[in-house]
Formats: structure tokens, C-alpha cells, sequence
């Protein structure tokens, strides 16, 4: 079992802490999980760009798609590479910047009270299955440290933001997921 300490880092995986993220509202209750996916550029994969950028540290010189990003402030608690490695980037205790303008059931501003999960990834390729792996297994741990959170409460970017998002797209296999979750 994949364990998170008092100070919302989980234990064993790679940390890179990122500058882009604040103060959970006080009295938030963390009760949703947000499944996002992101490639830098779009489409490649395996470099070191989406911790780059999640840290402040990306150089915007070095593809002409990382011109069209500069100056975006972004971060997700995780990212689970092709491979399965798992990248935390923010303490869960805190609120980290996946979701931007979103509502989940009429409640707005999903940063407040959700947890991000990235995968690297686009919408029209399927995920790995040591993604599917990795991700099932920190499901799990935060369905255990988050009880507020359960399957009803698991979403995609796509379902918070439906007019601006469209991850993690349509080969991210929700029935899959979820079958191994439960
Ligand atoms: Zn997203």
C-alpha cells in the first residue's frame, strides 16, 4: 500500500516541489479526485519537459508549442509518466493549479477541495497499463487517506471544465479504472 505522511507527501516516489500552488480555503474538505492528461510538446513523451514545467523551470526557447505556454502558472499533485514512475509536485494538503475555472456539481473552483492527478498522455492514445497500475494504486491510498472521496467522486478535467477541457480524453478507460479500483 502506497503511503502519505501527516505532511501530504506520499512516501517511496520521486518529489519535485513545485512554486505553483497556495492555501487549501480554511475548513476545506478534500473530497474530490481530478484525472487530467498532458504531454510536452503535445504528443511526445518521456522527456523531463512536464516536470520542467510544473517547477517554473521549463525553457520556453526550446519548442516553438512552449512559447504558446509561457507565463502559465501551473502544477498537479502528481504525474504518472509512460512508465509508471509517480511525480508528486504538491503536498496534498495543499491546493495545487490542475482544474483553473471548473464546477463539479454545482460547486465551483475544484482546486479548493480536489486532489490532480496527470497522466502523461494525449486524449486519442491509450495510457499505458503500468499508468493504469500506478494510478490504481494511488487511487486507492487516497480513497483510504480521503474518505470523502469515493468513485461517484472521481472526474475528468473534461467534466469540470466541459467547455474548455477535453482530458483525459476518450481512450482514457474509465471502466477499466474503476473495475480496479473496486
Ligand atoms: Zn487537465
Amino acid at each position: 500500500m502506497i503511503k502519505i505522511d501527516k505532511q501530504g507527501w506520499v512516501e517511496g516516489i520521486k518529489h519535485c516541489p513545485s512554486p505553483f500552488f497556495n492555501e487549501r480555503p480554511a475548513d476545506c474538505n478534500i473530497d474530490l479526485l481530478v484525472i487530467h492528461n498532458i504531454s510536452l510538446p503535445p504528443g511526445q513523451f518521456g522527456g523531463p519537459e512536464i516536470e520542467d514545467f510544473f517547477q517554473g523551470k521549463l525553457d520556453h526557447s526550446m519548442h516553438p508549442y512552449f512559447e504558446t505556454i509561457k507565463g502559465m502558472e501551473v502544477s498537479a499533485h502528481f504525474v504518472i509518466k509512460r512508465t509508471g514512475e509517480m511525480i508528486q509536485f504538491v503536498s496534498l494538503n495543499d491546493r495545487a493549479w490542475h482544474a483553473g475555472k471548473s464546477s463539479f456539481k454545482g460547486k465551483e473552483n475544484c482546486n479548493d477541495y480536489s486532489i490532480g492527478i496527470e497522466l502523461e498522455g494525449t486524449d486519442d492514445i491509450p495510457f499505458t497499463e503500468e499508468q493504469y497500475r500506478s494510478l490504481v494504486g494511488l487511487t486507492q491510498s487516497i480513497l483510504q487517506a480521503f474518505p470523502d472521496i469515493n468513485l461517484q467522486r472521481i472526474t475528468g478535467h473534461s467534466d469540470i471544465a466541459p467547455s474548455r477541457k477535453t482530458d483525459p480524453g476518450p481512450c482514457f478507460d474509465w471502466k477499466y479504472y474503476r473495475e480496479m479500483i473496486s
